[in-house]
């Protein structure tokens, strides 16, 4: 599990909440090895979190709201995944979205900012399972199919076009789709 370290602004200004979150996160990401990432502040009012890949750096914003979510620190960590960091996820930031939010259920505490997702943010943790799911499902159609965000977005499309009682976890614990 890559170490974490501390930027002395961050360190400054980072809660035991927060730094367990990154801790608990860091864990899930065993491709980044042990070297440290380092977790920075940033207060752009604009940003929740950016990254900058080539030096394992992330930087959050700590001020925003009342936590810095899951989410945020899982998709900031991805783009270390993607170049000029490791490579093993490719650009951009809806790619980003899909592959965090395809990681882990701790990743699904906030609906995603770039992968278009049409419901609401109070509404979103009914459908983040089977968005991640069919996530998953859209980086395994990458082996075969360039179009696969495209592919993505028709099934999400597909998926929220459908009644809620047929979208939701069955009775026998699997997910019905469509
Ligand atoms: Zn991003």
């Amino acid at each position: 599990m890559p170490r974490l370290r501390l930027t002395a602004p961050m360190a400054a200004v980072a809660s035991d909440d927060l730094v367990s979150r990154l801790e608990q996160s860091l864990a899930l990401f065993p491709e980044l090895g042990g070297a440290p990432v380092t977790v920075g502040v940033t207060a752009s009012r604009r940003l929740n979190g950016l990254a900058i890949p080539a030096d394992r750096l992330i930087r959050l914003n700590p001020y925003r709201r009342r936590h810095v979510t899951y989410f945020t620190i899982g998709h900031e960590l991805t783009h270390l995944l993607q170049p000029p960091g490791l490579g093993v996820v490719p650009s951009g930031e809806v790619q980003c979205d899909i592959w965090t939010l395809a990681r882990d259920p701790l990743f699904w505490d906030e609906k995603p900012c770039y992968l278009r997702i049409d419901c609401d943010g109070r509404s979103w943790r009914r459908h983040a399972e089977s968005v991640a799911l069919l996530c998953r499902q859209a980086i395994a159609e990458r082996e075969r199919n360039r179009r696969y965000i495209v592919w993505l977005r028709e099934r999400l499309e597909h998926y929220f076009s459908v009644p809620p009682p047929t979208a939701v976890a069955t009775t026998t614990g699997q997910l019905r789709l469509w």
